[in-house]
Formats: C-alpha cells, sequence, structure tokens
C-alpha cells in the first residue's frame, strides 16, 4: 500500500514535471533563433530515420545547434507512421488517414536554415579514416552527404501490419490499412500470433467489433506482455480479453507452414489445432540495424540491436560520431517512443557538446518511460505505469481514433489537415 502511495506521488511529480518540459520544448527553438545564422557550407549533422527518435533529435539538434552546423534529416517514408494506432485502425473503419501525418511541422520553429530534409533512404555508410567523420550514401539516388555525426535512428522492422506498415507514401499505407480490414471482415476464425501489446490490443478490437467470430491469441510466454511489464497488468490484460470472449492460449507456438494464404486451421507446437481463416502476426519485430552492422559488426549485439554506450555512441571507438536511437538500440527498458524521446535529448544534447569540446552525459533509462496505455477492446482501456516495485493500473476512456489527434497536434500540426496530401492530389 505505501509502495503505491509512493507511486502515484512520483507521478503527480511527473506530470507537473512534464508541463516545465513541454514550456522549454517550445521556447528553446524561439530562443536559438535570436543568435543562429545561416552559413554557406555549414557542417553536416546527419539524422538516419525520422520517427519518434529521429524526427525529436532532429528538433533537438536545431533548437540549440551553433551556427555553423546543420541537420540533415533523411527518411523513407512520406508520413510520419504512428504505430500505435495501427492494431486499432487495421480492424475498424475510416480513420487511416489519421495514422499518417506530414513531416515539417515538428520543425517549424526551429532557425531557418538549421535544418534540411531528403526524402530517401540511407543505403550504406561510410567512414573516413581519421577523426571519425564519414559520410552517408543514398539508396535509390546513390548520392552522398558528408557528416560531421551521424544520428542512427531507423527503428524496428516487422513482416508488416499490425506493427509496422511497409509502405513508404501515405496512399500504399492507407491501401494496406483497409486490406486488413477486409480481409478481418471476411473471416470467421480468427487467430493473433503474440501476447505483446500489439497482439492483446488487437485481439480485444477484433473480438468487440466482431463478436460472432471466434477470435483466439496464440502467445509463447507464460503470461501477456511479458516483456518488462508487471504481472498486474499482464492479469488485466488477460481478464480483459476473456471478458470480451476472446481465446487465450499461452505457452503454445503456431506451427507455421507455406500455405497460410489458403487456410483453414493452424497446428500449435502441441499438436492442438485451432480454425483459421485469418492469420495476424504480432510478433516477429527487429532491429533495424543493419547500417550499423555493415559499418560496425562489434557494435551488433546478438539480439540485432545497436550496442550503445551510455552517451548512446556506438560501442566501437572508430565510431565515436555515430550516436544511435530507439528501437534500434540495446537498451534495458521497455521500447517505446518515451524511451525514443529521452534518448533522443541526450543524443541531441551530447552531438553539441561534443562540439563544443564538452563532457558528454549519460542516458540512464528512467521508471515512467515504460508507462503505457492499454486498450482491452473498443471501449474500455487502462494506464499503466510501474517503477518495479508498484504498479498502478488505473481506468481510462478513449475514442475510437484514439489518441491521433493529441499527436498530430503534439506534432505541430492541425489534426487531421494534410496540405502535403492535397498538394499531391
Ligand atoms: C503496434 C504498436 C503499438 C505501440 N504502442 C505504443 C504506445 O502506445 N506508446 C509508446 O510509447 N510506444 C508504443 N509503441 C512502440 C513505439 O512505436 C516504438 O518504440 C517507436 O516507434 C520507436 O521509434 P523509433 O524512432 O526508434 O523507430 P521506428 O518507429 O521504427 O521508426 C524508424 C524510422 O526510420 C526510418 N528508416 C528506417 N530505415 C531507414 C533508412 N535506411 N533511411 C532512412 N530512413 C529509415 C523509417 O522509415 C521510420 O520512419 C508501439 C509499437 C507498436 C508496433
Amino acid at each position: 500500500m505505501l509502495r503505491t502511495l509512493l507511486l502515484i506521488l512520483k507521478t503527480l511529480h511527473l506530470t507537473l514535471q512534464q508541463v516545465t518540459t513541454h514550456i522549454a520544448l517550445a521556447l528553446t527553438p524561439r530562443l536559438h533563433r535570436l543568435t543562429y545564422h545561416t552559413v554557406r557550407d555549414p557542417k553536416d549533422i546527419v539524422v538516419s530515420g525520422a520517427s519518434f527518435a529521429g524526427y525529436h533529435a532532429a528538433r533537438g539538434l536545431a533548437s540549440i545547434l551553433p551556427t555553423g552546423y546543420r541537420v540533415v534529416v533523411i527518411e523513407r517514408n512520406s508520413h510520419f507512421q504512428l504505430t500505435w494506432v495501427l492494431p486499432r485502425f487495421c480492424v475498424v473503419a475510416g480513420h487511416e488517414h489519421k495514422a499518417f501525418f506530414p513531416y515539417r511541422g515538428y520543425l517549424a520553429p526551429v532557425a531557418e536554415g538549421a535544418y534540411t530534409w531528403i526524402t530517401g533512404a540511407v543505403g550504406r555508410i561510410v567512414l573516413e579514416s581519421g577523426a571519425g567523420e564519414g559520410k552517408v550514401v543514398l539508396e535509390e539516388s546513390g548520392k552522398e552527404i558528408a557528416f560531421e555525426y551521424l544520428v542512427v535512428a531507423t527503428g524496428a522492422v516487422a513482416a508488416g501490419l499490425p506493427s509496422r506498415v511497409g509502405g513508404k507514401t501515405k496512399e500504399e499505407g492507407m491501401v494496406m490499412l483497409r486490406g486488413e480490414q477486409e480481409r478481418i471482415r471476411t473471416a470467421r476464425d480468427v487467430v493473433l500470433l503474440g501476447g505483446g501489446a500489439a497482439g492483446v490490443e488487437m485481439a480485444g478490437d477484433v473480438k468487440e467489433r466482431y463478436p460472432e467470430k471466434n477470435v483466439t491469441l496464440v502467445h509463447s510466454g507464460e503470461r501477456l506482455l511479458n516483456r518488462g511489464y508487471g504481472e498486474g497488468l499482464s492479469r488485466r490484460a488477460l481478464d480483459g480479453l476473456q471478458a470480451l470472449g476472446v481465446k487465450v492460449l499461452m505457452g503454445e507456438r503456431v506451427v507455421i507452414d507455406d500455405q497460410l494464404e489458403r487456410m483453414e486451421e493452424v497446428k500449435l507446437e502441441s499438436d492442438q489445432v485451432v480454425k483459421c481463416d485469418c492469420l495476424i502476426k504480432c510478433v516477429g519485430q527487429r532491429p533495424n540495424s543493419g547500417l550499423v552492422g555493415e559499418v560496425s559488426p562489434s557494435s551488433i549485439a546478438e539480439s540485432g540491436h545497436s550496442r550503445i554506450c551510455p552517451t548512446l555512441q556506438l560501442v566501437d571507438k572508430a565510431c565515436s560520431r555515430i550516436y544511435a536511437a530507439g528501437d534500434v538500440t540495446e537498451v534495458d527498458a521497455v521500447q517505446n517512443a518515451r524511451g525514443a524521446f529521452q534518448q533522443a535529448e541526450v543524443v541531441a544534447r551530447n552531438i553539441v557538446r561534443a562540439i563544443k569540446g564538452k563532457t558528454l552525459v549519460e542516458y540512464q533509462p528512467k521508471w515512467w518511460e515504460g508507462a503505457t496505455k492499454l486498450t482491452l477492446g473498443l471501449k474500455k482501456s487502462v494506464m499503466y505505469v510501474s517503477d518495479r516495485s508498484a504498479e498502478l493500473i488505473l481506468p481510462t476512456k478513449g475514442k475510437e481514433e484514439l489518441d491521433s489527434a493529441r499527436v498530430w497536434k503534439f506534432f505541430g500540426l492541425k489534426p487531421f489537415v494534410d496540405a502535403q496530401e492535397e498538394k499531391s492530389t
């Protein structure tokens, strides 16, 4: 009880701190504009990947950079792809466009010339001999961009929806979401693989939207959400799904064969057979660390994540000008957007500190970075926070579109106005 009370007080204190953080986030680029000047040949700091980690690192850097430096953002996708609405928008129709918002809004307050944007993918990193500078080579054009510092924020990849979109444009992404909606709508026996957050949320949504369908969640672990979340949340998730009528099979794996497209059933490793005409894979996210692996094999952990120092540079001393943040990195914490943001802030500060010859600061995962909102069907959700000695699980209300409008606003946009989309049609 005392532990829970302490956690409540810590959470209230944190909420106040967040207000100060938001004020600082709004003021810093505006103050920086007073002193930053554009120069003819700035030194470039390349940010590869602009999702939660890279976009925030770019904003942080462009808000504090000394004159003479510039941020070059290189992002593969035309729009920011909001991962955490994907399970819901694979099920309910009419919100697909809200998962893809245009870039640049978040960088609108920074000084003119502090950044430039390239829509494209980094294909290769090349180190120059010497002090660790190098260049990136773009995948399609082969164009080379020299960097003084590089931020790798290439995140994770998955087999596709609901964990990642896979397509590069908003149009492609919306088509894919509608395809999933149709696949589920026309199915009778839906089986979801993986009882992480995506599997739990999507299983609840499917069963609540289509109570007449058989929905089974197959999870290899002994409890749901077992990576980094407390037992209280696992129990709440299980209770929530069972109350909706989802069948949850724990400690089980599906034996995948090549006939998945035309299947009628799936076989489990225990030999149990489950009827299935729609298989949804909520497993198999992997760190997207290929770029790092090529330039520095020793910076890749067994898990495939990029190994980083506490200062968020790659562990390989030859790569001391290469920083990494977000899902691509190996950290002892739940990997989510909050953590990606915190790492991005440390990366931005450290690059500017390195430029100024100052001692670098260290990233320490904070207890609250694992806080999460978990939906349990279309109408119920819980807010979860834990400091590892106690858990707080509070019922919350939410909209069908989840918090997509709030996210658009946070990133400097009017929900759901997409000038970029209007121009291209
Ligand atoms: C279904 C689901 C629900 C989630 N819900 C939540 C939640 O409620 N709250 C929360 O905090 N977190 C949530 N997460 C986790 C969160 O989405 C991730 O932790 C976060 O997206 C990590 O951000 P990132 O910037 O590291 O990488 P990613 O989001 O994976 O983005 C990587 C970016 O890099 C780009 N890129 C990749 N390779 C290249 C290249 N070679 N060149 C240029 N660009 C490249 C990609 O296009 C992409 O934009 C959820 C995740 C999933 C899958």
